[in-house]
């Protein structure tokens, strides 16, 4: 399920992903509200990685759904008539191709809600089935600056887009999380300015919007990349875009969750 390789004015890797059929091999609470699962499985040696926040889509079928076998894209498309699943967006953190593993990180914000209240249960040998992954963002070659702007379900985008920028580029990261016990320890060759934003009680994406809104981007050539609530990331667009005059296509600003909505809506 691989196709060519597209390469976007601005860098984005653009090679198709296909159906999974997965396992969960490890699962790790690396902070206290983020669940670390590494899935596994031979064919994920030849995923093709597209990097930056490249994201899949897992499906969750109810409960006694009987899957065909081998359980193909195909067979997957065909059984749409008879039972189709809920999907959810998840970000790949790490792809370990020498052993056939993806790590994912899964905000646990109710484990009575779908994907979060499956990765707070999930243990060694569940079965996980997922589409990707998509196309990844990446920076242009000329640029010399990035803006990394999130709250924690874009954490392991900017954890791995940071992994990839090159040395020489300037990168301010906001990213929003509920307290320090939150953080992550994040790696990158480039001369990134991290700065945590502690939500404490306030609504999430309130604190991430007000220190964004004092942000002006650096001159010279540069893009902004964010992803949180779906009201706070238009406010963030018309900061920039509309207030600032940034072009549009400098931001890639995307809605991971929306206050009060589900995902289902997606399918
Ligand atoms: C491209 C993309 C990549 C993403 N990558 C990641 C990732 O790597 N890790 C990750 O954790 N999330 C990621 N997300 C966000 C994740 O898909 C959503 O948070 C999703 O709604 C979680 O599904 P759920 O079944 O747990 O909750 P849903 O059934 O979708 O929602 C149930 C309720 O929970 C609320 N809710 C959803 N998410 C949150 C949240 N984070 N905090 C508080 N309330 C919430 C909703 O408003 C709703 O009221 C990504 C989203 C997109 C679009």
């Amino acid at each position: 399920m691989s196709g060519a390789t597209v390469r976007s004015r601005h860098g984005e890797s653009r090679r198709a992903g296909g159906l999974r059929v997965t396992r969960v091999r490890y699962t790790e609470r690396i902070t206290p509200h983020m669940a670390r699962i590494t899935f596994a499985d031979d064919e994920l040696a030849r995923l093709h990685s597209n990097g930056g926040d490249q994201h899949v889509a897992l499906y969750f079928y109810e409960p006694g759904v009987e899957l065909p076998r081998p359980f193909t894209t195909e067979a997957a498309r065909a059984f749409l008539s008879v039972a189709r699943p809920r999907l959810r967006r998840y970000t790949i953190r790490h792809h370990r191709p020498e052993l056939g593993e993806v790590d994912m990180d899964f905000v646990l914000h109710g484990a009575d809600q779908l994907a979060s209240g499956w990765a707070e249960r999930a243990a060694p040998g569940d079965e996980a089935i997922w589409f990707g992954p998509s196309p990844g963002w990446s920076l242009a070659p000329e640029a010399e600056w990035a803006v990394l702007l999130g709250d924690e379900t874009a954490l392991p985008a900017i954890g791995a887009i940071l992994e990839q920028l090159p040395p020489g580029v300037g990168v301010t990261a906001l990213i929003e999380v509920a307290d320090r016990a939150e953080e992550q320890r994040l790696t990158t060759l480039a001369d990134a300015r991290i700065e945590w934003l502690h939500r404490g009680r306030r609504p999430a994406g309130e604190l991430l919007l007000e220190r964004a809104s004092r942000l002006t981007p650096p001159p010279g050539p540069g893009r902004i990349w964010g992803a949180a609530e779906r009201d706070v990331v238009r406010a963030i667009r018309r900061h920039f875009v509309e207030g600032l005059g940034v072009a549009r296509s400098d931001t890639h600003l995307t809605p991971y969750w929306t206050r009060g909505e589900t995902q289902d809506s997606e399918v």
